[in-house]
């Protein structure tokens, strides 16, 4: 008999137990965050995902050479003198960037790459939550460029080249003849 009032008083005593928890944390302030509405402030020096203002680039390769697990890549083809142009910061654009990609798969976030450039164009932004279904999705392709446009920018290069060289030919020929 007396278990049996044991057991029904057991039956009150439990529950009551178990919500004492709730109960207090009713009245203070909730640690839940309702992210992606409420989002933590990240500390300003965070390193997260790299951005690329290719308008400043002069692609200098400096980036891809600091990079420890090299995954950007660059390529470059030279500018004949009527395409260089200016960067904000005033430093000249002598090569055309045909392909300037970063795989932020395989990059550890040490942001080495961004202190030897030049016109401080590669940085980390505060942007930590890119994703993808497939790995190839997280390679960042900051220049568009076709491979035909490149192949044209090469070929100009090429002929630029050859046409100088000949004209370098052609006025030592002609300083060679003049000393004779
Ligand atoms: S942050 Fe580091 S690993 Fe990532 S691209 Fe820059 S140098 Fe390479
Ligand atoms: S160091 Fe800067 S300027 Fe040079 S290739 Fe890299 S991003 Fe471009």
């Amino acid at each position: 008999m007396l278990q049996y009032f044991r057991n029904i008083w057991e039956g009150f005593w439990t529950p009551l137990v178990g919500l004492s928890m709730t109960w207090r944390k009713l009245f203070v302030p909730s640690v839940t965050m309702q992210y992606p509405e409420e989002r933590w402030e990240l500390p300003t020096n965070s390193r997260m995902q790299l951005f690329v203002n290719m308008d400043d680039c002069i692609g200098c390769l400096q980036c891809e050479r600091a990079c420890p697990v090299q995954c950007i890549s660059i390529d470059t083809v030279k500018a004949i003198p009527d395409e260089v142009e200016e960067t904000t910061t005033g430093h000249k654009k002598r090569l055309h960037v045909t392909k300037f990609d970063i795989d932020m798969v395989k990059c550890c976030y040490c942001d080495l790459c961004t202190f030897p450039c030049p016109t401080e164009c590669i940085y980390m932004t505060p942007s930590f939550e890119d994703s993808s279904p497939d790995r190839y999705g997280l390679v960042y392709h900051f220049v568009n460029m076709t491979p035909q446009r490149a192949a044209e920018l090469e070929e100009k290069a090429r002929q630029f080249d050859a046409a100088e060289a000949a004209r370098k030919a052609k006025a030592s020929e002609k300083s060679a003849t003049a000393t004779a």
